[in-house]
């Protein structure tokens, strides 16, 4: 009755039909289920093994006299168990004494106490028996095994219940002790009970045009393909948490109408080893036999952040071999199978650079918090479903919830409907809303997303700063979109096209230097005060400086020195003290200027910029024909044609997001 021999049949069951469909894969979970039930096969038989067989009171009384037994158990039920010498066991059961095990015993019934006693007294008198009599109670054969079973059942009930603690909480699939190794994910099918598209996705416009694209793929992907296209395996959301990457993903899949399966990275992560690899077998496996369709994995940072570079270190080995069974996953199934992987994150900078090569999710899609006007559209979805009053003013209340995220602005809607229903009211009013607004500012005042209305001027005046520098000096990078919508750690950006160019000279980098001096210079001249919001366009001054000045010999009093040096680890600077000390001195000079430019001509400008900074505080976000209508065209116009086209697209893409520390 032990496990392993059912196990086996079953194996050569499967070997005479290799066909069946539902062969018991030989995984992990097997082997625990053989260990189980070897050990309590062994439990339950360890006692037992010795031979013994019923036999007549008669033949009993034979074997006594014979002189075969050595120890006889009466039981109160007049059942008679007795014990033969292992020098006998062949006369009796016919067979080795050494195959008998320890304690061969016959088992018969004795027509009463008296008489066998008697019988024993006559044959111990006889010298025929010697051995020990015991009277016994009879043994309860059930509740024998009852006490030797439950223990086993309550610890392996135990190990289960722990078993499905870990993996997540019981309940459905992935609840299983033997689905540990099955992937977490939950899939949608087409035509479910949930169909979200575009219409529910409210602003990311850049975004949308940017999956709009993978929705073509999954719908009719023969046309790619017999143009020799390869279809894009995986593209990667990202932006802060809250934004609608989830949302996006779900409504790539209803717009395409094909399944969705969508689970978190760390789903993958168990204490168990292997197990997180096993998942993403198991994951790609169904999205194959589903496919076309898309697999969404929520936070791929808790599997997919950068492996140790130190291997003595240890580091997260199971983690790692997750991430590694990852990628050959993502190698490994052919592009134009039909599987789609959207990832979201927030944090691409910590991922894994294997995660973001060619092949993999070399597509990047920003989802970043809403400006304004996508506000607005957020609120436009999220009122939808809610019987507002005419009071309700959807411009007031994007206004009044700058840095809000998506899901922020649901929650606002979601709430203010509560405060009505509390209220007994018919309809939701303005103040509702205004009660919710300030009621989650005060929720998430602790994160510090939100910004004050001080706080959003000297943003204003910082980044206005920096465009109105950039739009009035001659080699300075065009402005294509300056917004004070807070990004990730940074409160305010602005994005530049950047000429392409293979060489840079000395007035470029001065007048890029300037420009990106120029909000500390507004915050200096128009706010008396200066923040440290400054700090990232410091630190690139300052090292643009020292590199025009050290290594690019752009300095009057160092003209034409390149101390560049390569070597990785070099003590010894390739100057002596006296030069480190004028290149410092050269350096500062440097910035002093370009600061003191700066705010020269900011001050000249003094009217547009304020002007600028006002419509930034109004709109959030600005583009280069707002600074236009505020400037006037460039004079050294050769390129603004050319801003113009790229802004209508508004593919901000090749400019660089430039940082404001908080
Ligand atoms: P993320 O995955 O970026 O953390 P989700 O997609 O889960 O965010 O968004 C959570 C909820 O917030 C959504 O279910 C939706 O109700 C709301 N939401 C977020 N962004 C938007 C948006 N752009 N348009 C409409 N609703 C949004
Ligand atoms: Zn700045």
């Amino acid at each position: 009755m032990t496990a392993p021999d059912i196990d086996e049949s079953d194996m050569e069951d499967n070997n005479k039909k290799p066909n069946k469909v539902n062969m018991p894969r030989f995984s992990l979970n097997w082997m625990y289920m053989i260990i189980a039930m070897m050990l309590l096969g062994l439990y339950l038989t360890n006692e037992s093994g010795s031979v013994n067989k019923n036999v007549s009171y008669d033949e009993f009384q034979k074997y006594v006299r014979e002189g075969y037994v050595n120890r006889v158990i009466g039981y109160d039920d007049n059942s008679v168990e007795a014990f033969i010498k292992p020098g006998h066991v062949k006369d009796v059961f016919k067979q080795d004494s050494t195959k008998a095990g320890r304690t061969p015993m016959i088992m018969t019934e004795a027509p009463s106490r008296e008489n066998l006693d008697n019988f024993l007294q006559k044959e111990r008198d006889e010298a025929h028996f010697d051995g020990a009599v015991n009277y016994e109670k009879k043994r309860d054969y059930f509740s024998m095994i009852l006490w030797n079973v439950l223990p086993m059942v309550f610890l392996i009930g135990l190990w289960i219940f722990f078993m499905r603690r870990m993996s997540g909480g019981g309940g459905g699939v992935g609840g299983n002790v033997f689905s540990v190794g099955k992937s977490k994910a939950q899939l949608f099918e087409k035509g479910g009970s949930i169909k979200i598209t575009f219409k529910d996705v409210a602003g990311l416009a850049e975004a949308k045009q940017e999956v709009e694209e993978i929705v073509e793929f999954l719908k009719e992907p023969q046309k790619y393909t017999d143009l020799g296209g390869k279809i894009p395996k995986g593209a990667l959301l990202v932006g802060p948490p809250g934004t609608g990457k989830t949302l996006l993903a779900k409504a790539v899949a209803g717009e395409a109408n094909v399944p969705f399966f969508s689970l978190a990275g760390s789903d993958f992560v168990e204490m168990f080893v292997g197990v997180g690899a096993s998942r993403v077998r198991d994951l790609f496996k169904q999205a194959k036999e589903k496919a076309p369709c898309i697999v969404f994995i929520d936070e791929i940072d808790a599997v997919g952040r950068a492996r140790g570079k130190n291997p003595s270190m240890g580091g997260n080995d199971e983690r790692e071999n997750t991430l590694n069974q990852l990628l050959t996953e993502m190698d490994g199934f052919g592009s134009n199978s039909g599987v789609i992987i959207l990832a979201a994150t927030n944090r691409v900078d910590v991922l894994d650079k294997a995660l973001l090569r060619a092949g993999r999710f070399d597509r990047q899609i920003h989802v970043d918090l809403p400006d304004l006007n996508e506000r607005k559209e957020v609120f436009g979805v999220h009122l939808r479903p809610i019987k507002i009053d005419n009071s309700v003013d959807i411009d007031l209340l994007s206004r009044q919830t700058p840095g809000f995220s998506g899901a922020d602005i649901a929650n606002v809607c979601n709430e203010a409907a509560l405060i009505a229903a509390r209220h007994g009211k018919k309809f939701v009013e303005k103040q509702d809303f205004l009660d919710a607004v300030d009621r989650i500012i005060g929720g998430l005042e602790k994160k510090s997303k939100i910004t004050t209305e001080a706080e959003r001027r000297a943003i204003a005046l910082h980044e206005a700063g920096h465009a109105s520098l950039s739009w009035v000096l001659e080699h300075a990078n065009p402005l294509i979109k300056v917004t004070i919508v807070p990004r990730g750690r940074a409160l305010g950006a602005a994005w530049y096209l950047p000429e392409e160019r293979q060489i840079t000279t000395r007035e470029q980098m001065l007048d890029e230097m300037c420009a990106t001096l120029g909000g500390r210079a507004a915050e200096d001249l128009f706010l008396d005060r200066i923040s440290t919001g400054a700090m990232n366009d410091l630190e690139r001054v300052t090292k643009q400086a020292y590199g025009m000045i050290a290594y690019l010999g752009m300095s009057e009093k160092l003209p034409n020195l390149c101390y560049y040096n390569n070597e990785e680890y070099s003590f010894n600077k390739p100057y002596s003290e006296k030069t480190a000390e004028l290149i410092d001195r050269e350096v500062q000079d440097m910035i002093n200027r370009q600061y003191e430019r700066a705010k020269e001509i900011l001050s000249d400008h003094r009217k547009e910029h304020n002007e600028l900074a006002q419509l930034l505080i109004d709109k959030e976000v600005i583009y280069a024909e707002d600074v236009e209508r505020i400037f006037g065209k460039r004079p050294w116009a050769s390129r603004s044609e050319e801003i113009m086209e790229s802004e209508k697209n508004r593919k901000a893409n090749t400019g660089q997001a430039e940082n404001l520390k908080p």
